[in-house]
């Protein structure tokens, strides 16, 4: 048996035609959903990011405002900026992109953002809705990964899903939305004992480590839905020398033979991230225009 593709990058595409039209029929009633993106220094990865969530803001029909920093810029002077886009009227989501330079504390940036408009989720406040089950924004890559789960299997109540990885931008919220779900989850992490045998138990797996090719075929429970959010650079020699390749956290080619479904990487989770975050642009909107 082979393992259906989950085509994350179709998946987007669609998301972002409907994100589309309710942008369209906010903008008829008046107010045009706007995402701000905070960019600190010139970090080449998040440069390239911070230039695709801009474009496909623009596609989307939102205003997109786009805020660059030097890197010698203060704490302070951050906080400021954060400040001022809390206040304006026309930016419904701020999304300040990480890692930000040594000597600015992200988690104070984070915290100095309006819940509102906290579009990527990370907010305490945020985070706690999301554990107690209040609306709030939801971390964009935790949203993608279920949203490409359900798009397997609609109801997934009473499946048994690991997630492997507990990050507080990965690993717990994707657990927490899995729980929303109806699964039963276990979180396994760098401490778990015998994780082979605890990841053959998953009916969902989801791999979110930052380790290539870490999980392998044996590892999978036949039939099972793998959501690989590893993105990782490894040396392709067979491309030439000094080239690379991306891989995930999963053996795609041996998971795939023993697996239901799974996401290759790329084109499995990561184009799903922007998506989510311009829904949640859209969200943050409508929740202060409603
Ligand atoms: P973190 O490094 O913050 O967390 C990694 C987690 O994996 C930790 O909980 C760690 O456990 C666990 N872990 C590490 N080694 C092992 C091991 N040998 N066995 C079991 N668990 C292990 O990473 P992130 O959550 O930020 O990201 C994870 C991956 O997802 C990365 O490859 C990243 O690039 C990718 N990513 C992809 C995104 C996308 O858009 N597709 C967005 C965000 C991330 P412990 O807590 O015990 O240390």
């Amino acid at each position: 048996m082979s393992a259906t593709n989950i085509d994350g990058k179709a998946f987007a595409a669609t998301l972002r035609e409907r994100i589309a039209g309710d942008v369209a029929e906010m903008a008829r009633s008046g107010h045009t959903p706007g995402l701000a993106v905070v960019l600190v220094g010139e970090d080449p990865a998040s440069q390239v990011y911070v230039r695709n969530k801009a474009a496909q803001t623009k596609e989307t029909g939102m205003r997109s405002f786009e805020h660059r920093l030097p890197a010698t810029t203060s704490q302070g002077e951050l906080l400021a900026m954060v400040e001022r886009l809390n206040a304006d009227p026309d930016v419904d989501g701020i999304l300040v992109q990480l890692p930000l330079p040594a000597g600015i504390d992200a988690q104070i940036v984070i915290e100095a953002i309006d819940p509102s408009k906290d579009v990527d989720g990370f907010h305490p406040v945020n985070a706690g809705r999301l554990m107690t089950g209040l609306p709030g924004l939801v971390p964009c890559t935790p949203l993608g990964c279920v949203m490409l789960a359900k798009s397997v299997r609609e109801d997934l109540s009473g499946l048994h899903a690991v997630v492997v990885g507990r990050s507080n931008i990965v690993g717990k919220p994707v657990a927490q939305l899995l729980l929303n779900e109806n699964c039963t989850v276990t979180i396994a992490h760098s401490r778990t004992r015998d994780l082979a045998e605890v990841c053959r138990s998953a009916d969902i797996l989801v791999a979110a480590v930052g380790r290539p090719e870490m999980i392998r075929g044996d590892w999978i429970k036949p039939g099972a839905i793998v959501i690989d959010v590893g993105i990782n650079r490894v040396p392709n020699p067979a491309a030439g020398e000094g080239k690379t390749r991306l891989v995930g956290d999963v053996a795609f080619e041996e998971a795939k033979a023993v697996a239901g479904a799974i996401t290759p990487v790329p084109g499995g989770v990561g184009p799903m991230t922007i998506a989510c975050l311009l829904q949640n642009t859209v969200t943050a909107a409508k929740l202060r225009y409603a």
